[in-house]
């Protein structure tokens, strides 16, 4: 690694324990949201770097005394070391994501600098709390061992939006569960990675179990159809995830997919906006839109609507946005210049479209340099235009005006998405009839938090399986049964 200027450049990446020379000699180019500088650059992943990575989580799988026969305690002990050799970083970690995808540094050492650690000491505790390992009387004269195994290696793809939350979803109950990993960060966000391999290194976890790829989709691709990789766990677009689901079908080969979302907030007609607007916003415009669950179709009562578009646009108008690493920034600048192109293309489409733009909808004058975009907020929007549709992945939320709740549970489910969502009232019971009658994968009462005991993922086209909650450890397992024959008499 070469620290220049203020840039870090890596000449290597983390494969089989050791920082290995790639096989390549291209290079991964990542630059600051904020300013579009240069931040630094990592060696691209070739295929036959992927295969090495492959071939090491496979070895350190296969091997008899390795990583998948250790006691659920062994493995404890050393994601404990990783958790702290992480929190170690967890500054340093949530500065490099900040600048790289534009994160307000506060939201960065929560998710990136926090949950990393959280997750691993969660799974690790629970697989050595409780072993997948029960004994069954049977009704047929004999007895049943069921055992959860380690599922095998593991290809894990992610995006640049919550790179090390994302990974530790994936990461976290694979490697408690005895699965050997091969990571495939999003180009946009490598830096951070070299960051997660320099703790798994001073964590000493053996040899080959966490291998880090470099790299974009063909890299990725190659991942995902490696013969000697067991189980692909995916966060990204739906386009990608289709493609990636494609492929697994052919090899029947277990994927847990998390993909695009298109969420409700639905405001009841009850509802007290105003004292639960800092959950509303986290709900809605965190990371500027730039998160899969978020509510960006916030749905209103007519008896109340030009009220809830005054809250909503009163709020978006009135965040701070700057610098992802100055303090008191809230909304910083979207990724990339490509995703800027895309979400203004959407602010053009709802205005053709015939939305009433509120607030927003251009550049923040001061801001002349990076992919900053106003937070925007479109008025009189109708569920079937393409802003409420179609993913947009940036800082524009649409109200759609609705009466009664049956039509507002109609309009929520009218989307080819179900990933999150959000029911604002001031009655908890009533909010959570309303909740239980969307069809998604979770939703909040008054706020929306992903906390690691409870299961997240999507429904329709958000996607296939759960990540968080021991239901994701149990995702990283297969299910063996040896079949005992009656307890021995006397
Ligand atoms: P993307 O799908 O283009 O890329 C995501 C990752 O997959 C990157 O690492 C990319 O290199 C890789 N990739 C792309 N195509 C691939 C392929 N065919 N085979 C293998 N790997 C491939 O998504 P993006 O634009 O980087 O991320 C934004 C998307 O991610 C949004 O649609 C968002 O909703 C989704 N997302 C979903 C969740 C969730 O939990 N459901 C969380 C965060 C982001």
């Amino acid at each position: 690694m070469t620290v220049l200027n203020g840039t870090t450049d890596y000449s290597s990446f983390f494969v089989d324990g050791r920082w290995a020379a790639p096989a390549g000699s291209g290079t991964l180019e990542v630059r600051a949201a904020a300013t579009g500088d240069r931040l630094g650059s990592v060696p691209e992943a070739t295929e036959s770097d992927v295969d090495s990575a492959v071939g090491a989580a496979r070895g350190a799988f296969d091997d008899p005394h390795g990583w998948a026969h250790w006691s659920p305690q062994e493995r404890r002990e050393a994601l404990e070391r990783f958790a702290a050799a992480l929190e170690q970083r967890a500054e340093q970690t949530a500065t490099r994501v900040s600048a790289q995808n534009g994160m307000p540094l506060p939201v960065a050492m929560q998710f990136e600098g926090g949950f990393p650690a959280m997750l691993l000491r969660y799974y690790a505790g629970l697989a050595a709390d409780a072993p997948a390992d029960e004994t069954r009387d049977g009704m047929l004269g004999g007895r049943a061992r069921v055992i959860g195994e380690p599922l095998g290696v593991v290809g894990a793809i992610v995006p640049w939006n919550v790179p090390q939350g994302i990974t530790f979803l994936k990461i976290a109950p694979a490697l408690a569960a005895g699965c050997t990993v091969v990571l495939k960060p999003a180009p946009e966000t490598v830096l951070d990675a070299m960051l997660m391999a320099e703790a798994a290194e001073e964590a000493r976890l053996p040899a080959g179990v966490l291998n880090i790829v470099p790299g974009g989709r063909e890299v990725g691709a190659h991942l995902v159809s490696h013969p000697e990789v067991d189980k692909v766990s995916f966060t990204g677009s739906t386009a990608a995830g289709r493609a990636i689901a494609e492929t697994c079908g052919r090899l029947l080969r277990p994927v847990t997919l998390e993909l695009g979302g298109k969420s409700a907030a639905i405001v009841l007609d009850d509802a007290d906006l105003a004292s639960t607007i800092e959950s509303f916003f986290a709900s809605t415009l965190l990371n500027s839109g730039q998160i899969c669950w978020l509510g960006t179709r916030v749905l209103a009562p007519r008896s109340r609507y030009d009220e809830v578009v005054d809250t909503v646009s009163g709020l978006a108008g009135a965040l701070v946005i700057g610098d992802p690493l100055a303090e008191g920034t809230q909304i910083g600048p979207l990724v990339s210049e490509r995703q800027r192109d895309r979400v203004e293309a959407y602010i053009a489409k709802g205005r053709a479209e015939g939305a009433r733009l509120t607030v927003g909808g251009g550049r923040p004058e001061g801001h002349e340099q990076g992919w900053f975009l106003q937070p925007t907020v479109f008025a009189d929007v109708d569920n079937g235009h393409t802003i409420a549709q179609e993913e947009i992945f940036g800082p524009v939320l649409s109200v759609i005006p609705y009466s009664g709740e049956d039509e507002a549970v109609a309009i929520a489910n009218d989307s080819d998405y179900g990933l999150g969502g959000s029911v604002w009232t001031r009655d908890p019971d009533r909010g959570e009839a309303v909740a239980r009658r969307v069809r998604t994968g979770s939703i909040g009462i008054n706020h929306y938090v992903n906390d690691p005991v409870a299961p997240f993922g999507g429904v329709k086209a958000s996607g296939i399986g759960r990540e968080l909650g021991p239901e994701a450890l149990n995702s990283y397992r297969t299910v063996k049964t040896i079949y005992l024959g009656p307890p021995a008499q006397g």
